[in-house]
């Protein structure tokens, strides 16, 4: 199978828009990437055809929305090669996931326990850690970030102790793009015994993910990073873990029998998943999965390894530029700053040429006080992206930089 840029493009009706005459380059893929037909055709399909509540219905429609519902479960098992459908809960998106995790956590943790992350993360998988550990009196430790933007592993070795109890850390970092070596931290954190949740927000959408053979216990991403819809995601947790730990939010759906005075659980995975679920955006989800899957995962990753190594050269050669965070191995992010110029000002002038970029500190104020920057201007590339995009980006910011001078 080989990469047919073009092919793919056409896929995404939103790639036609143009931005007062521009045509929209759209690179601002780490916040959200965009839909593919089929992903908005699976949506429309749902609500104009089986639309109803699941589990629960007698008649043929909920039949229906439980089986499209249930397989695009199973798709998601097979798309991180979880080892059961029942260790795939459907979630809002990653916030929603590491915030089961805490739940269950806080439940665990006591004074003198140790939970580590990283100065690297999105605040969804720092702030949640904070507040576990203040209600169970336990320690938060953080693993520096070196000046390469790579995870400083010595001291990540040397903070792990009988202590720890639990670690997280991404995948791959949303504000400077480094993909951290999961499997190898995995392993070390496993040799203290402590549970390990990867935020998986990043990587999901550009490498091939395998539970098992990372070893973790957990692993959360959003549908909408993946060209899914928003709000929708997974949690995949083991189920020697889930089916020990507390339960989440209460409800219908995650209870087996209710007395007046008490209630028991369900079974995993429904006892994680109170309420109506969010029936069409998972079976949309399902979807954007089967379709990303049935590409070449490897020229995929190559295609997206060219645009990154293309900005990046011409990044390194453009004065007045500097790169936040050049590790070895990266996806999808160029952050940067410019000698001249708030990164909303290069954003808001960038956006007045067509291109859409982030700025700001990308949920990540930890990792930017680190850099000594007050945010930066981020590039994040997708499947659809094109090298010809990369040289209008850098065109349009010479303009910018004229500006701004
Ligand atoms: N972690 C990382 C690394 C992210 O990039 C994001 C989204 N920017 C999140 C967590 C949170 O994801 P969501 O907003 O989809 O819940």
């Amino acid at each position: 199978m080989s990469f047919d840029v073009a092919a793919i493009r056409e896929q995404f009706p939103i790639l036609k828009r143009e931005i007062d005459g521009n045509p929209l380059i759209y690179l601002d893929n780490a916040a959200t990437t965009q839909k593919p037909q089929c992903v908005i055709d699976a949506l429309v399909e749902y609500y104009t055809t089986c639309n109803s509540n699941v589990h629960r219905g007698a008649h043929r429609l909920a039949d229906e929305a439980t089986r499209h519902f249930e397989a695009a479960r199973d798709i998601v098992k097979d798309f991180i090669n979880a080892p059961k459908r029942e260790e795939v809960i459907w979630t809002t998106g990653t916030t929603e996931g590491i915030n089961i995790v805490a739940n269950g956590l806080a439940a665990l943790l006591s004074a003198g326990d140790e939970v580590i992350a990283t100065g690297m993360e999105h605040h969804a998988n720092l702030v949640t850690w904070q507040q576990a550990c203040k209600a169970s009196g336990a320690t938060l430790k953080t693993v520096p970030v070196l000046e390469s933007g790579e995870l400083d592993l010595d001291a990540y070795q040397a903070l792990l102790s009988a202590h720890t109890k639990f670690v997280a850390f991404p995948h791959v970092s949303n504000a400077l793009g480094t993909v951290n070596p999961i499997k190898e931290m995995t392993a070390k954190a496993k040799q203290f015994g402590a549970l390990v949740l990867v935020d998986g927000a990043q990587g999901a959408a550009h490498r091939k993910i395998d539970v098992q053979e990372i070893g973790c216990d957990f692993y959360a991403f959003s549908g909408h990073k993946i060209y899914g819809p928003m709000g929708i995601g997974a949690l995949w947790g083991k189920e020697s873990v889930l089916a020990e730990w507390p339960v989440w939010r209460t409800g219908g759906e995650m209870i087996s029998t209710v007395t007046l005075q008490d209630a028991t659980w369900n079974v995993l995975p429904y006892r994680f998943e109170a309420g109506t679920p969010n029936v069409g955006d998972a079976i949309a989800m399902g979807e954007a999965i089967r379709w990303l899957s049935a590409l070449d995962r490897e020229a995929v990753e190559a295609h997206e390894k060219a645009l990154l190594d293309h900005a990046t050269a011409l990044a390194e050669q453009f004065e007045g530029l500097t790169i936040i965070g050049k590790a070895r191995d990266k996806a999808g992010v160029l952050s940067f700053v410019m000698d001249h110029g708030h990164p909303a000002d290069i954003g808001f002038l960038l956006d007045r040429q067509g291109i859409a970029v982030r700025t700001g500190d990308h949920c990540a104020q930890p990792l930017m006080a680190r850099f000594n920057v007050p945010g930066t201007a981020r590039v994040s590339f997708s499947i659809y992206n094109t090298l010809e995009e990369v040289d209008a980006l850098f065109a349009a910011l010479k303009k910018v930089r004229s500006m701004l001078a």
